[in-house]
């Protein structure tokens, strides 16, 4: 696996590959990576000749009050874990190589990034959302990865990539979890091992909702109050939001049909997110 810093050497080793007619396929990633990250290089494994993993805290996508400079890092391990599922390149630029002394250019799709996270962090999406673009106009790649641990984003940069006429084929791919139910997260190891236990109220909000809808319940506001009520049962959980929104629009629904039913619940200074795809 090669490992590059600059966008100059990535864009013509990858411009090479696919005159050769290789397709290219990039996971964007933070970094820190888990199993939840290497379930996507995976995939991207199996479906494309070149398989280019970005790793990169993007500053962008962060608020002023936001773990910018506490997130956890750690190359030489991502290098290893990436390396072993079969990554062929590994993209890690400098702060400096993104967005250089006269940056002023960002990617903004509307609406779509206002519920949800969008709410609680403002220009957050608008971070992910140019970091993205510029990963895909410098791999040049084929297909994109993301999990739907983060769906609202990859609504959003769905829509962005239709929009701008962008010729990279988004994928979605399942959220992995602990053995208990946790969503894996870079951000899990923040947690006290008392918080860790309860943050399991998460998935077992989303199991109850599940049975609920499954039982034929559609009243979104039924839905969610059953959720409220499991994961105050942790006194650690503070929530954020829990909701069911449309997975077009990304605004909130009154009845559960074609839904993404998500939640964002801070445990101490940790914020923990988990969702589920409904379609009924
Ligand atoms: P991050 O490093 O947090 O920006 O995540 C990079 C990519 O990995 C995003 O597309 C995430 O949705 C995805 N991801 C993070 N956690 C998980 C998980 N537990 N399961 C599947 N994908 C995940």
């Amino acid at each position: 696996m090669k490992i590059l810093n600059t966008i100059k050497e990535t864009k013509e080793i990858l411009r090479a590959e696919k005159m050769a007619g290789k397709t290219i396929g990039i996971v964007p990633t933070m970094g820190y990576l888990h199993e939840g990250h290497l379930s996507l290089i995976q995939r991207a494994r199996a479906e494309n000749d070149i398989v280019v993993v970005s790793v990169f805290v993007n500053p962008t996508q962060f608020g002023p009050n936001e773990d910018l400079d506490k997130y956890p890092r750690d190359l030489q391990q991502d290098c290893q874990k990436a390396e072993s599922v079969g990554a062929d390149i590994l993209f890690s630029p400098s702060v400096g190589q993104m967005y250089p002394e006269g940056y002023h250019t960002y990617v903004s799709v509307e609406k779509l990034g206002d519920n949800l996270c969008g709410s609680s962090r403002p220009g957050h999406f608008r971070g992910v959302a140019t970091v993205v673009t510029k990963l895909f106009n410098i791999s040049g790649a084929d297909n994109a990865y993301f999990g739907q641990k983060d769906a609202q984003q990859f609504f959003l940069l769905k829509r962005m990539a239709l929009d701008l006429n962008m010729d990279i084929k988004l994928h979605i791919c399942p959220i992995i979890r602990e053995k208990d139910g946790l969503a894996l997260s870079s951000r899990n190891i923040y947690l006290t091992e008392e918080q860790r236990k309860q943050a399991i109220v998460l998935s077992l909000a989303l199991k109850n909702a599940k049975s609920l809808i499954d039982a034929g319940e559609r009243n979104a506001a039924a839905v969610i109050a059953e959720m409220v009520k499991t994961v105050k049962s942790s006194e650690l959980a503070d929530i954020e939001y829990i909701k069911a929104v449309d997975t077009e629009t990304l605004s909130d629904t009154q009845v559960v049909g074609k839904s993404l039913i998500a939640l964002a619940v801070r445990f101490g200074s940790t914020r923990l997110i988990d969702n589920m795809i409904i379609e009924v």
